[in-house]
C-alpha cells in the first residue's frame, strides 16, 4: 500500500496526483442499481440459512444454495439489460452487510473472540453466533437501519478491537462472478458509516468513540481494496448512507475531517479499483463537497430523498463520475419517467461539462421486493402502477437512454408511464371525494379530548381498578393451533364457521387465563391476528395485499407489506365481534386492540401520490370509527398501538417537527372521539423513546405502555424530569427471550419505576406483545409479574 493511515490527514491531493496509479480507468456503466434484494424470489436464502442453523443442511450444501442465488441473481440482472461491466451489484452477505464488515474485519467483540482462528477470521458458524447469541453470551444488538425497516447487526468497538482484512469473501464474489464470464462491481458499507453505525463495546474506556479506530479501519479497507482490485474488480462501491443523518453522537465537523482522511487516504492507493461514494438515503449537504475534494472517481446522490444538489457543491465534482439515483429503491411505484427525466436533465445541465451520469436506483433495493409480475391476484389495473425490484431495472435502463439519446428515445416509455399515470389519477379509488370531505372537514376539536383531571375522575369510577394494575400488550402466545386453523381456512379446508369457532375457543382460554392468574385488564389475545398491521389492511378499502412480496427485515426475517394505493376507508367494523365477545366472558374490564396510522403506514408501503399526512389522517378517521363501535359495544378501555412512531422520525433533526406534528395529529384523530370514561392506551415498543418524550406526551393516551426491562428503567428520570402527567407502564418483563422473570426480579423493577414516577402513576405490563413466546414462561411470567404487584401494593 502507498500511503499509511498516520499520514491521511496530511496526503496533500497534489502529492496523490503525482502517485503512479494503476487506478482502472473503465468508465461506470449509463445505468445500475445500488443492490438488489439478497433473499431470492423464493426465500431460497432464508429456507437455506434457517435449514443450516437445524442442521438439516450442511456447510457445503449452505456455500452450494448461496452461489446457486448469487449466480441466479447475476443472470437474472443481465437478462433485465444489467449487461456492462460493473453494472452488477455484488452487495451478497448470508445474513447482514454491517455483519459482513465486521466479519471482513474481523473486529468480534471479546465476547466472541474465541470464535476467531488464527488468521483473525469468523468461520461461517461464528458468523452467524454473532448474529444470533449463543448460551449466555448476547448476540450483537440489531437496529434500524437509517429511516428503513431493515435492521443491522451494531458492531462494538473499543481501543483493543482486532481490526484488519482477515476475510475475503467480499473478493471472492467478485472473483466467482469473473469465472462465470461476468465483472461485478462489489458493495461494501463505508468506512465512515460502519464506524458511525457501531458503538462502544462494554469494555470501551469512558469517552471513547468507534471513530477512534479510523486509521485501523481505513488500513483493513486498504487490503480490501487491493484484493478486489486483483479479483478483476473495476470499481467498487462504499455506501456512506451514515453521512445523510445528523443523529450521531459526534459533530459534524468531526464526521466531515473523517471523510476528508478516509477518502483522501483511501483514494491514494494506487492499486486499487475507482471507488464510488454512494450517499443514500437523503441528501449529503456539507458531505458532498468533501467528497467533491477527494481523490475518488464518482460519487452517489440519493435524489428520492435527498434534493438535487446546490450548484456550487456540484461544480466540485469536476472531473469525476456522478451516480444519480432517481428510482426510489424504498418504494413500489412506478417511477415518474419524464419527472426523473427532468431531474437528470438539470443535474446535467448544473455539472461540470461533460461529467459523466449513471441513471441508479436511490438506494439498494434490498427494501423492495423482487417482481410485480408474479402477483397475478392483485387487481392488474393496480399492478400496473407497481414496480418491485425487476421493473426498477428496466427504469434505470429506460432513463440512461432517454439522458443519452434524448426524450424521443423513449417516447413510447414516456407515453406509456404517462398514460398509466393518468389512469390511476382517475381511478375511483384513488381519489374518494367523502374520505376528502372527511379529512377536510377535521377540527382541531376532533382531536382533543376532554381535559385528563376529568378523563381520570370518570375512568376511575367506571373501571374501579386497583393501584398498580396489571395488565398486557395484546397478544398471547401464537400456537401451532392457532397457525394451523389460519392455514386450513386460507386453503378452504374449513369454513368462515369453523375458524371462528376455532378463535372464540381460543379467546375463552386467553381469558380464563388472566382471570386465574389475576391480571385487571384483560385482552382478547389476537389470536385471529396474522399480523397487526396486515389484519387491518385486508379489512380496510384502499389496500392490497401480495403473495410474493416479501422483503428482508432483518438476517432471515422478512415480512410481506402490505400496499396503501388509495383512499381509506372502512367497510364495517373490525375488531368489535371479538372484543365483545371477550368481554362477555368476563367481568374484569377488556382492552380493546387497534394499531395506529403511523405503524400502519410505517410497516406499509404507501401510496406516493398525496402527502404523507393525509394519508395518517384518514387513517385516523377508520380508527375513529372502530374506536365508536368499541365503545358503543361496551369496551372501556381501548389500546392503540403506535411501536412505529420513534422508527419512522426523520433523520435530519430539521424534518422531525413535521413529522411528529402529523403523526401524533392522527394518533389524536384516532382516539380524540372517545368519551371520557373510556381509557385510551398507547404501547410503543423499544426504550430510547427520550428523543420523541414530548410527541409521546402529546399523544394524550390515559395510559403508555413502553419497554423498561432491559434497560433497567434507565428511562424513567428522564420521564419523571420531563413532568409525564398521565399513567406509564414501563415493561417489568423482558418478552424477547424464554427465561421466565422471577417475582423478586419485576418486584425490584416494579418498585423502581414506583420511586421515580409515583404509585398512582404505575402500570404493571410485560415489555411488549406475547405472540413470540410461550405459553409455560408465559403463565410463569405473568404470575411473576401479578405477583410483583400485589408486592409492592402492599407496601404502599
Ligand atoms: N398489541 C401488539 C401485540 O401485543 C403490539 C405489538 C408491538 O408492539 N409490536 O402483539
Ligand atoms: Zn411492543
Amino acid at each position: 500500500m502507498s500511503a499509511n493511515p498516520e499520514s491521511a490527514a496530511s496526503a496533500s491531493p497534489a502529492e496523490i496526483a503525482v502517485t503512479e496509479s494503476q487506478v482502472p480507468s473503465a468508465p461506470l456503466p449509463g445505468a445500475t442499481i445500488l443492490g438488489y434484494p439478497r433473499i431470492g424470489r423464493d426465500r431460497e436464502l432464508k429456507r437455506a440459512v434457517e435449514s443450516f442453523w437445524k442442521g438439516s443442511l450442511d456447510l457445503d450444501e449452505l456455500s452450494r444454495a448461496a452461489a446457486e442465488l448469487r449466480g441466479a441473481t447475476r443472470s437474472r440482472l443481465a437478462e433485465l439489460g444489467l449487461t456492462q461491466p460493473a453494472s452488477v451489484p455484488a452487495d451478497f452477505t448470508l445474513y447482514d452487510q454491517v455483519l459482513q464488515v465486521t466479519a471482513t474485519l474481523g473486529a468480534v467483540p471479546a465476547r466472541f473472540r474465541d470464535l476467531l482462528d488464527a488468521d483473525g477470521a469468523l468461520d461461517v458458524e461464528g458468523y452467524f453466533t454473532l448474529a444470533r447469541g449463543e448460551g449466555a453470551r448476547p448476540a450483537l444488538e440489531m437496529t434500524k437501519w437509517l429511516d428503513s425497516n431493515y435492521h443491522y447487526l451494531v458492531p462494538e468497538i473499543d481501543a483493543s478491537t482486532p481490526i484488519g482484512y482477515v476475510d475475503t469473501a467480499i473478493a471472492d464474489q467478485v472473483r466467482e462472478a469473473k469465472e462465470a464470464g461476468a465483472e461485478v462491481r462489489p458493495v461494501v458499507v463505508g468506512p465512515i458509516s460502519y464506524l458511525l453505525m457501531a458503538k462502544p463495546s462494554d469494555e470501551a474506556a469512558e469517552g471513547f468513540h468507534p471513530l477512534d479506530r479510523l486509521g485501523d479501519v481505513l488500513h483493513a479497507y486498504g487490503h480490501l481494496l487491493m484484493d478486489l482490485q486483483k479479483a478483476g474488480a473495476t470499481w467498487v462501491q462504499l455506501d456512506e448512507p451514515a453521512l445523510v443523518s445528523d443523529s450521531w453522537n459526534v459533530d459534524r465537523e468531526r464526521i466531515l475531517q473523517a471523510v476528508r482522511d478516509a477518502y483522501t487516504w483511501l483514494g491514494a492507493i494506487v492499486e486499487r479499483p475507482q471507488i464510488l461514494v454512494a450517499g443514500t438515503y437523503g441528501s449529503l449537504g456539507d458531505a458532498l463537497p468533501v467528497l467533491g475534494r477527494a481523490p475518488i472517481e464518482a460519487v452517489g446522490l440519493d435524489l428520492v430523498a435527498g434534493s438535487l444538489p446546490e450548484a456550487g457543491d456540484l461544480a466540485s465534482l469536476e472531473s469525476k463520475a456522478v451516480v444519480a439515483g432517481v428510482v426510489s429503491g424504498r418504494n413500489i411505484w412506478r417511477t415518474d419517467l419524464d419527472a426523473a427525466l427532468s431531474t437528470l436533465e438539470q443535474l446535467r445541465e448544473h455539472l461540470p461539462e461533460g461529467t459523466p451520469i449513471t441513471v441508479a436506483t436511490s438506494t439498494s433495493l434490498q427494501h423492495v421486493p423482487h417482481d410485480v409480475e408474479r402477483e397475478t391476484a392483485i387487481d392488474p389495473q393496480i399492478r400496473s402502477w407497481l414496480a418491485f425490484a425487476d421493473q426498477k431495472v428496466g427504469e434505470v435502463i429506460a432513463l440512461a437512454r432517454g439522458l443519452a439519446e434524448g426524450r424521443e428515445a423513449i417516447a413510447a416509455e414516456l407515453a406509456q408511464d404517462a398514460d398509466l399515470r393518468n389512469q390511476r389519477a382517475a381511478h375511483p379509488g384513488v381519489h374518494r371525494d367523502e374520505v376528502r370531505a372527511a379529512v377536510d372537514a377535521v377540527t382541531e376539536g376532533d382531536r382533543t379530548r376532554a381535559p385528563y383531571a376529568e378523563r381520570k375522575a370518570a375512568q376511575d369510577e367506571r373501571l374501579g381498578l386497583p393501584e398498580l394494575p396489571t395488565t398486557t400488550i395484546g397478544s398471547f402466545p401464537q400456537t401451532a393451533e392457532i397457525r394451523k386453523a389460519r392455514a386450513a381456512r386460507r386453503k378452504g379446508e374449513i369454513g368462515e364457521a369453523a375458524y371462528d369457532e376455532a378463535m372464540r375457543a381460543e379467546i375463552a382460554s386467553v381469558v380464563a387465563l388472566q382471570e386465574r392468574l389475576g391480571l385487571d385488564v384483560l385482552v382478547h389475545g389476537e389470536a385471529e391476528r396474522n399480523d397487526m398491521v396486515q389484519y387491518f389492511a385486508e379489512l380496510l378499502d384502499g389496500f392490497v395485499t401480495t403473495e410474493h412480496g416479501w422483503v428482508q427485515s432483518y438476517g432471515s426475517r422478512c415480512t410481506r407489506p402490505s400496499i396503501l394505493w388509495g383512499d381509506v376507508v372502512r367497510p364495517e367494523p373490525m375488531t368489535v365481534a371479538w372484543s365483545a365477545y371477550a368481554q362477555s366472558l368476563t367481568d374484569k374490564p377488556l382492552k380493546g386492540m387497534l394499531t395506529g396510522p403511523v405503524t400502519i403506514m410505517a410497516w406499509s408501503f404507501v401510496r406516493d401520490d398525496i402527502p404523507r399526512a393525509q394519508v395518517a389522517d384518514q387513517l385516523g378517521l377508520a380508527l375513529r370509527e372502530e374506536v365508536a363501535d368499541l365503545e358503543a359495544a361496551g369496551i372501556g378501555v381501548i389500546q392503540v398501538d403506535e411501536p412505529a412512531i420513534r422508527e419512522t422520525l426523520p433523520l435530519r433533526r430539521a424534518d422531525r417537527p413535521a413529522y411528529l406534528e402529523w403523526s401524533v395529529g392522527s394518533f389524536r384523530l384516532a382516539t380524540g372521539g372517545a368519551a371520557p370514561a373510556t381509557q385510551v392506551h398507547t404501547h410503543l415498543c423499544y426504550s430510547e423513546f427520550d428523543v420523541v418524550i414530548d410527541a409521546v406526551d402529546h399523544l394524550d393516551a390515559d395510559v403508555t405502555s413502553i419497554e423498561a426491562s432491559r434497560s433497567r428503567m434507565d428511562i424513567l428520570p428522564a420521564v419523571a424530569e420531563h413532568g409525564f402527567e398521565r399513567q406509564l407502564g414501563p415493561g417489568v418483563w423482558d418478552i424477547h427471550s424464554p427465561r421466565v422473570p422471577s417475582q423478586a426480579e419485576c418486584t425490584e423493577l416494579l418498585q423502581r419505576a414506583v420511586d421515580a414516577l409515583g404509585a398512582e402513576k404505575v402500570w404493571v405490563n410485560p415489555d411488549c406483545g406475547l405472540k413470540t413466546r410461550a405459553y409455560a414462561e408465559t403463565e410463569a411470567s405473568l404470575a411473576s409479574l401479578v405477583g410483583a404487584a400485589r408486592a409492592v401494593r402492599a407496601t404502599l
